[in-house]
């Protein structure tokens, strides 16, 4: 690999995670480089909850206001995509979709996860708007309107129950699963859930709003928001290729390394890992120091 710039730190993706470990980096006077692909995961959500300071501000108002205080430290913010990774003596080498490559002494995985839903035609495309995941990112906003919860796995109960804190009005689209059976039916009826069998043929868009689902026997369900659990899946491709999660001079932060956080805990850790990585440098700066030290005539004699 032909290597023409260097970086104390080189941060792979550029959401909250990897933007809050380049600012610590970037003030701690690091050479910071934050490369970004540009596909933070809460994209499609018209807004961010739960992030005190920012309540409701957009995704992009976050990641742009990030932006602008990182390059106030001197980190420089590219677009594009690392594509690989190798540990050389002096660190890392990662190359770029463009063809590019780049060196660091330390390596910031922030690459967050891609969300995968149902295959039920229609659900991707509302993802984020009318098609949710996280009663916690849009219960607020849907509350009191008619949910479905899409049965995907063995946690539909669970989710519908949790959206039950929003809304009386929660139905279990059953979409080809067995139905709830004893304790789970009992608890289900308990907070008034109902649950309605057959597959989801398609779901129902009018006006841009979903407006429900329709079965695979032609019935329409009126839904105004439908639940879905995602498999949140990271890509591990440059982890593996550095070593893991363990291996040193690399810390993996945010939704990389814990899928279900939210972006004020993905920041946090971002932060951390920028402190420790700070310190993991100023450490092996030290110990050159020193051995350099040792052959002055100064310290020879001490
Ligand atoms: C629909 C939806 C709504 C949400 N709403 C909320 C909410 O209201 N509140 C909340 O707290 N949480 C919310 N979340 C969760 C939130 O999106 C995540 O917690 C947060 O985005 C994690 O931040 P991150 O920096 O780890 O990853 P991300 O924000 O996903 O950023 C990762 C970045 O890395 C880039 N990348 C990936 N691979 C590479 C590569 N090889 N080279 C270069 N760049 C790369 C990606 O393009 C992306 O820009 C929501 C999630 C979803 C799906």
């Amino acid at each position: 690999m032909d290597i023409k710039e260097s970086y104390d730190v080189v941060v792979v993706g550029g959401g909250a995670a990897g933007l809050s470990a380049a600012l610590v980096l970037g003030r701690s006077r690091r050479s910071v480089l934050v490369i970004d692909a540009g596909e933070p995961r809460n994209a499609g959500a018209g807004h961010m909850h739960n992030y005190l300071g920012r309540e409701g501000a957009t995704p992009a108002e976050l990641l742009t206001a990030g932006r602008e205080e990182v390059g106030r430290y001197g980190v420089e913010v590219r677009s594009g995509r690392v594509v690989s990774a190798v540990r050389t003596g002096g660190g890392f080498a990662l190359g770029l979709e463009d063809g590019g490559s780049v060196s660091a002494r330390r390596l910031v995985l922030a690459t967050g996860v891609v969300d995968e839903l149902p295959q039920v035609p229609g659900l991707e495309e509302r993802f984020g708007r009318d098609v949710l995941h996280c009663p916690y990112c849009h219960g607020w906003e849907v509350a009191d309107s008619p949910l479905g919860v899409v049965a995907s796995g063995a946690d539909c109960v669970e989710r519908a129950l949790l959206f039950r804190q929003w809304s009386e009005d929660v139905v279990i689209l059953l979409n080809g699963r067995p139905a709830p059976q004893g304790e789970d039916a009992e608890r289900l009826a308990a907070r008034g859930i109902r649950w309605v069998p057959g597959r989801i043929a398609r779901v129902v868009v009018e006006d841009d709003a979903v407006t429900g689902v329709e079965l695979a026997g032609g019935e329409f369900v009126p839904r105004a928001a439908l639940v879905v659990t995602t498999v949140p899946t990271p890509d591990t491709t440059l982890l593996d290729a550095v070593g893991g999660p363990e291996a040193p001079g690399v810390k993996v932060v945010g939704n990389a390394a814990t899928p279900y956080g939210g972006v004020i805990s993905s920041a946090a850790d971002g932060m951390v890992a920028g402190t420790l990585i700070n310190h993991d440098l100023l450490l092996e700066e030290t110990a050159a120091a020193v051995a350099e030290y040792r052959n002055t005539p100064k310290g020879r004699a001490a």
